[in-house]
């Protein structure tokens, strides 16, 4: 619709959470003219994820090169997957240098957010009260802590944490050490500490197929090439991201030639790369390659055949006061137990109380399933937008470039409202309805319905991702599709469209 008026409103924005894509949001908006933002951190540093995870061998598992903004390229990397607190401090850098780290109200959790007639009225745990013409969720996916339920866990009187919640004073060096769970940050995680471990025992579940990729240091001569050609920096990512989206992405969405490429490769290596057949056995997986998050790592399988490491495959029946007992009655004793029992990925931003149109609870919406309309729009939950929402490419691209296209889809939407075109923008029920049946024609083809249990399925066993090629996505989030959304525009005594800045006509 066009703008009648010639004018333009600025509205008040809270994001919520200051992890990459609340960096990337303040960024971005601040960009488009959108600059009455409150950003709200609930702890005392930036860096989502990158702050949290901390366990000795913490990477990223796509190329740093692509794991970087678009408008801010690094070329100082210091290995191909780079090390966690590298990427802590890539985020701190950007931070800083766009001025959004002086703009975080750090320490400041959100305890709620209640929609009514226009206007969002967030609550803080500083008892402040903000309202808001928008409210953007970006509290991330991976950031609840999955404890384990195993009979007697809470009598365990060694040292006992979880990967995301490392205890640093821990010393490993001599020590018993359990592990439970062997995804992908105890594939980072089990070769660093076996090092210092007078012995390790490894508690798997389910075997995971390993693509061995080895984790390359980038010489210095390397980053001077890429520091002096911008070009080359650009095209290594170009090639990063051809090669994840036309050869990860399409493995898993029902792609065969690639499909057979990875299972080849991993399968041969699972052969070649573990000597006894015993051992090879326990380690093979009975799922397809690609069906939970194939395990990057050329550190893991070595690690495993240490003779200080020792894999345990019977069941867990009970944690006791001086170890793990296992379904063939042995006792495990332990100094210290790491819980790598991965995150609850479909809590998103509870347990904040999100109370949408007439009163409407998030928990009372997604009662029955999780869903979403292309990730980031909630029905009941006007001029409220999720980032990282289920049915996001995740688990097979750059969590960083799918951010970035649903930031321009968020700010088209916003840039509609700044135009006078509503005050309220809601998507409908019928359009949540037809993407869920577009994502499940397509999940039938992915490899993630494949008879195993992973983070990826939700309550019902449905994947959280997106079926099809990155490229597909992003051409449907190109353009809000604006039959798909009511909008509604209020009295002005409501929401007062007082002209805040004037555009040139
Ligand atoms: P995960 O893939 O969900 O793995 C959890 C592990 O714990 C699995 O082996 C699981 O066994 C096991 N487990 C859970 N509950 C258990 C129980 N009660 N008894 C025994 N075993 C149990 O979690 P994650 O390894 O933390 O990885 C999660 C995701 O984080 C990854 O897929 C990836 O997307 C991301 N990540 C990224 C990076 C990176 O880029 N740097 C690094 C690490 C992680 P089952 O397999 O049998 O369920």
């Amino acid at each position: 619709m066009p703008n009648h008026n010639n004018t333009q409103r600025n509205p008040s924005v809270v994001i919520i959470g200051a992890g990459m894509t609340g960096v990337l949001l303040t960024i971005k908006l601040r960009e488009a003219g959108i600059t009455d933002l409150t950003i709200l951190e609930k702890t005392d540093r930036l860096g989502g994820t990158w702050r949290e995870n901390t366990y000795p061998g913490v990477a990223c598992d796509i190329p740093a090169h692509m794991y970087t903004y678009s408008f801010e390229p690094n070329p100082d990397w210091s290995h191909r997957f780079a090390h966690g607190d590298e990427i802590q401090q890539y985020f701190e850098r950007v931070g800083r240098k766009y001025g959004v780290t002086d703009s975080i109200s750090f320490n400041e959790a959100v305890t709620s957010s209640v929609y009514k007639d226009g206007k969002w009225t967030v609550k803080t745990s500083k008892g402040r009260t903000i309202v808001a013409d928008f409210v953007i969720n970006s509290t991330g996916i991976l950031h609840h802590p999955a404890k384990p339920e195993i009979k007697g866990i809470d009598s365990f009187k060694g040292k006992m944490f979880h990967t995301a919640e490392w205890d640093h004073n821990v010393d490993m060096h001599g020590k018993k050490v359990g592990i439970i769970g062997t995804g992908s940050t105890a594939a980072q995680v089990i070769p660093e500490v076996a090092k210092e471990a007078a012995k390790m025992s490894v508690f798997q579940r389910t075997p995971q197929w390993v693509l061995p990729i080895g984790n390359k240091a980038i010489t210095e001569k390397e980053k001077a090439k890429l520091r002096k050609s911008p070009v080359k920096l650009q095209l290594l990512r170009e090639f990063y991201n051809w090669a994840i989206s036309q050869l990860l992405t399409k493995a898993v969405t029902g792609h065969k030639v690639q499909n057979w490429l990875f299972s080849t490769i991993c399968k041969r290596y699972m052969k070649k790369a573990v000597k006894d057949p015993v051992l090879r056995e326990k380690l093979t997986p009975n799922y397809k390659v690609g069906c939970k998050r194939i395990v990057v790592s050329n550190t893991i399988i070595p690690a495993m055949q240490r003779d200080n490491v020792n894999l345990v495959t019977d069941g867990i029946v009970e944690i006791n006061e001086t170890g793990i007992k296992t379904a063939d009655g042995q006792q495990h004793d332990l100094d210290v137990l790491i819980l790598s029992t991965g995150f609850n990925p479909v809590a998103y931003m509870r347990p904040m109380e999100l109370l949408g149109k007439d009163g409407l609870h998030i928990n009372e919406a997604w009662e029955n399933k999780i869903q979403t309309y292309r990730s980031v729009c909630m029905p009941g939950f006007p001029n409220n937008f999720l980032m990282l929402g289920p049915n996001s490419p995740i688990g097979n691209y750059s969590v960083i470039e799918m951010s970035e296209v649903q930031t321009r889809y968020i700010i088209k939407l916003i840039n509609r409202w700044r135009s006078n075109e509503f005050d309220a923008v809601e998507v409908k029920h019928s359009a949540v309805k037809r993407f869920a049946d577009y994502m499940r024609a397509g999940m039938s083809k992915t490899v993630w319905v494949g008879g195993c249990q992973s983070w990826y399925l939700d309550g019902d066993g449905d994947p959280i991702l997106w079926p099809y090629t990155f490229q597909q996505w992003e051409k449907e989030m190109a353009e809000p599709d604006m039959q798909d959304f009511d909008t509604v525009n209020f009295p002005q005594e409501l929401v007062p469209r007082k002209p805040l800045k004037k555009v040139s006509a």
